[in-house]
């Protein structure tokens, strides 16, 4: 631990939650000199024994330039090396009706486009530079229980099957930890932020959508020269819009797609046979069977978690200068503009910003202050908070333009004037 002459100590930030968002923002605080303290819940996911684990979570994701500007603002590697295991879309291409007709529609005129990326080597790679940073500790399988958030401590349960291994523990399981600033990147059902409601006035709401989602892939087909090719144009995001429903494609540098079945949780349920799945899919994604397969849309719809979507916002994202929310923590959004991920990783990115723009130290006084956080952490809130609503907002209204209004007659009739 370092100490400048007037017995300083350097700063500890504890994170809360290792997925895309806290990994991300453990490098960045490790660059500018604070020791990191990072607790995730999960076993390590790049150990082999926990792949299998990753099955049905959203395995892709559209990473865009909102979230290529955060990678890029580490200095490091990260951006170039995601985007060479990345398969570009620059367009959406609109399955339309049954006949399987297909309409291409660019994202931009300049040819800016989206990224689809693997989820989990995203998160297994922010990881590796966290860990290799000398200054990061990751914690796995710490689960936030609760946090004493006016006397900088957390407790964690750590009995998880590693952990239960190992002869540190309090014999009940619990440990507690110290840090001098807590943030919370613990996702959409945050205990962070319950901590954080217990000793402030944060506004808060939740809303789920009556719509829930089920994850399905689509094999490599065989090209004419009889080696794997993609089944559909990789470099688009395929959709199926069926104006209550709809059936998404991102692909994967493995030449497979990732298919999402978004519908309202009633329908899932009213299928309840494989002859029902099959009805169902020839009326209204007639394409997709022979590509899919039916064995494996069989597996896939009925062997897959369904899962639900909401919408959390919260203000201020911060309470005085003992903890803040970032990502899904703060914002959670439904994922129809593909900008979850993107948003948490800007998060990252504005807060750094801030704590450069107020010249925070990574230093903590003998009194347990770093001088002008909590200045810095409500301009963040203030910053923050009506942009993260905004996304959270558009995100609801792009559901609908991707289900339905992309199939509507002045729709079409714009994007045909457009040339797309
Ligand atoms: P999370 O990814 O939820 O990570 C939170 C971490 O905290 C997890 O590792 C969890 O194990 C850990 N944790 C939770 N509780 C505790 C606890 N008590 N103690 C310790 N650790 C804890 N976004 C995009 O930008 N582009 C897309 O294309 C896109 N597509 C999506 C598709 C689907 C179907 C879904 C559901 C979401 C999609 N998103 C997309 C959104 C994106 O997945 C999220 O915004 C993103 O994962 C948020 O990252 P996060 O790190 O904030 O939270």
């Amino acid at each position: 631990m370092s100490s400048n002459s007037n017995q300083q100590k350097q700063a500890v930030v504890g994170i809360v939650g290792g997925g895309l968002v806290g990994a991300l923002n453990a490098i960045y605080f490790a660059q500018r000199g604070w020791k990191v303290e990072l607790y995730e819940l999960r076993p390590d996911m790049r150990l082999p024994i926990h792949r299998e684990s990753r099955r049905g979570k959203s395995i892709n994701l559209a990473l865009s330039e909102r979230g290529l500007s955060a990678l890029r603002g580490t200095g490091l590697n990260l951006e170039k090396t995601i985007l060479e295991a990345s398969v570009p879309m620059k367009a959406r291409m609109v399955h339309i009706g049954k006949n399987g007709t297909q309409m291409s529609q660019a994202y931009d005129v300049n040819g800016q486009h989206i990224n689809a990326v693997d989820r989990a080597r995203l998160n297994e790679l922010l990881l590796d530079e966290a860990e290799s940073l000398a200054n990061v500790t990751v914690y796995f399988e710490h689960r936030l229980l609760s946090a004493d958030l006016d006397n900088n401590t957390l407790c964690a349960e750590t009995d998880g099957t590693l952990r239960r291994l190992r002869a540190c523990l309090s014999s009940d399981g619990k440990k507690t930890y110290r840090n001098d600033f807590i943030i919370g990147a613990d996702g959409a059902y945050s205990k962070t932020r319950t901590q954080m409601m217990r000793s402030m006035r944060m506004d808060y709401n939740q809303q789920y959508i009556d719509t829930g989602y089920c994850e399905l892939s689509m094999p490599p087909a065989t090209g004419p020269d009889g080696k794997p090719t993609f089944a559909l144009d990789p470099n688009h995001l395929h959709i199926w819009p069926r104006h209550t429903f709809m059936l998404i494609a991102l692909p994967n540098p493995d030449f497979s797609f990732t298919c999402t079945l978004f519908m309202p949780f009633q329908m899932f349920e009213d299928i309840k046979t494989e002859d029902q799945l099959l009805a169902f899919f020839q009326e209204h994604f007639n394409d997709s069977i022979p590509l899919i397969g039916e064995a494996a849309l069989k597996s896939d719809f009925f062997g897959n978690p369904r899962g639900s979507l909401v919408t959390v916002k919260a203000s201020p994202h911060n309470y005085k200068d003992k903890s803040i929310i970032i990502g899904d923590a703060a914002h959670a959004m439904v994922p129809f503009y593909g900008q979850g991920m993107n948003c948490g990783f800007q998060d990252v990115e504005v807060l750094h910003q801030i704590l450069d723009q107020h010249g925070i130290q990574p230093h903590v006084s003998e009194q347990g202050v770093i001088s002008g956080l909590e200045k810095a952490l409500n301009d963040y809130s203030n910053t923050r908070v009506k942009d993260a609503h905004a996304i959270c907002d558009l995100a609801m209204y792009n559901y609908y333009e991707m289900r339905h209004a992309v199939t509507s007659y002045k729709f079409l009739a714009r994007k045909k004037l457009e040339g797309a």
